[in-house]
């Protein structure tokens, strides 16, 4: 997080969004979307800010916990998806995106000292979080092999003890692809009541799967009451800079997530909040049209990446599919990613930034690419990548 002159490192997406546009290359660093979501609810958004009718525009601050609207809505979706029940006044919480949700979740619950074990690689902002806590994170690393990624559940169990505060979930899993089975889910849910933790369940990628179904921790038996879920209209609606997410749990948990919360950004969004609503009432057709263009997405570049002679790990859901450089010869993906923007036109981010610095030797010949892209720009990227590799 500190750099030796005691700075803050900007992050990795940064660092290579910057690479692709001073080199002009297809960025498949960063996780976004080429493609905008549904027009409507950009149109319903654009509205509420610019309406002639001065009672009926919102560009002053929502409600802390969000529109009582669009908590509304989270609860017919919870409940149509998953056959969750959840009170929208006590048990839902709207937050600038999922990192706010996140961070907020992790500020309430850990104190110095405590542990949190999350499955690696993991996205960047958990390590970031928990090091702004003084809490120490604890991550077991997934196993990469051709049968896919998938955790070493005996390692899990064993890196859960007394110290440990929270169990961080991230199904559908960034970088890996990963959606974790009910059996899978089952184990983490007995360790986390055996040792009486919390779990925060990072599921932004939830309708962005392709075949093996999302199923959140919170439908496990005797799970609901310890756990606090996470998603993010940026990946259900592609609209990634909107920045509406939202946390779900029991009224304790998402009250001391809230009284975080209200310090760091108070609300958000008021404008982006009624058309995430609306989509979240109407977007069962929308989910269906994005989970069938990525999968698209995901098969262009996972052909093309084995053709440019890539071990690949194909991905069960999220934007993302990660690749092993060293049948190239190469050892270091961080080296090499650094090099693509420039000598092959294409960015990628290496999978080591998502590891601490003890386990970042286990990923150090993985890159990940971003699948999210018009297929033309895939099929631009696939061939620079095969000319420049
Ligand atoms: N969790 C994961 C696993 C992510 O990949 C991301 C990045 N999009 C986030 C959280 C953050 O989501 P948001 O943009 O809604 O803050
Ligand atoms: N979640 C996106 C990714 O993993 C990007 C998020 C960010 O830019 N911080 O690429």
């Amino acid at each position: 997080l500190v750099d030796s002159e005691g700075g803050l490192r900007p992050t990795i997406f940064e660092e290579m969004t910057g690479l692709a546009q001073r080199f002009d290359a297809i960025n498949l660093g960063q996780g976004f979307p080429d493609t905008d979501g549904p027009a409507e609810l950009a149109e319903l958004a654009a509205t509420l800010i610019s309406n002639d009718d001065a009672a009926a525009r919102r560009n002053q601050y929502a409600p802390g916990s969000g529109i009582l609207t669009l908590r509304e809505a989270i609860a017919r979706h919870q409940h149509r998806h998953y056959g969750l029940q959840l009170n929208p006044e006590t048990e839902i919480l709207v937050s600038t995106g999922a990192t706010e949700a996140l961070a907020a979740s992790l500020m309430a619950f850990l104190s110095p000292g405590d542990e949190v074990v999350t499955f690696e690689p993991f996205y960047d902002s958990y390590a970031a979080v928990t090091a702004l806590t003084n809490a120490t994170l604890v991550p077991v690393p997934l196993t990469l092999s051709d049968a896919g990624a998938r955790p070493d559940l005996e390692r899990f169990a064993q890196a859960v003890t007394e110290k440990t505060r929270v169990i961080l979930l991230n199904s559908p899993h960034n970088p890996c692809g990963v959606v974790f089975t009910q059996d899978e889910l089952r184990v983490i849910a007995d360790a986390a009541a055996a040792h009486d933790c919390i779990i925060i369940s990072d599921e932004v990628y939830e309708h962005l799967t392709f075949g093996s179904p999302h199923i959140p921790i919170a439908t496990l038996e005797g799970t609901f009451e310890r756990t606090v879920t996470i998603s993010s209209a940026g990946k259900a609606f592609s609209m990634t800079g909107w920045k509406v997410g939202w946390a779900s749990g029991p009224a304790p948990l998402i009250a001391a997530v809230k009284s975080v919360k209200q310090f760091l950004s108070y609300s958000s969004g008021p404008a982006f909040q009624p058309a995430v609503a609306h989509g979240l009432d109407h977007g069962e057709e929308w989910f269906e049209s994005l989970r069938t263009a990525l999968r698209e997405g995901r098969d262009i570049l996972v052909n093309g990446l084995r053709e440019a002679g890539l071990r690949v790990i194909e991905p069960e859901g999220t934007y993302f599919v990660i690749a092993d450089v060293s049948s190239l010869g190469v050892r270091s993906a961080a080296d090499l990613a650094r090099l693509l923007p420039e000598h092959a036109g294409v960015a990628g981010i290496p999978v080591e930034v998502f590891a601490i610095p003890e386990h970042q030797s286990e990923f150090s010949s993985w890159i990940r690419f971003a699948f999210c892209k018009r297929p033309e720009v895939l099929h631009d990227a696939v061939a620079r990548l095969k000319d420049g590799l």
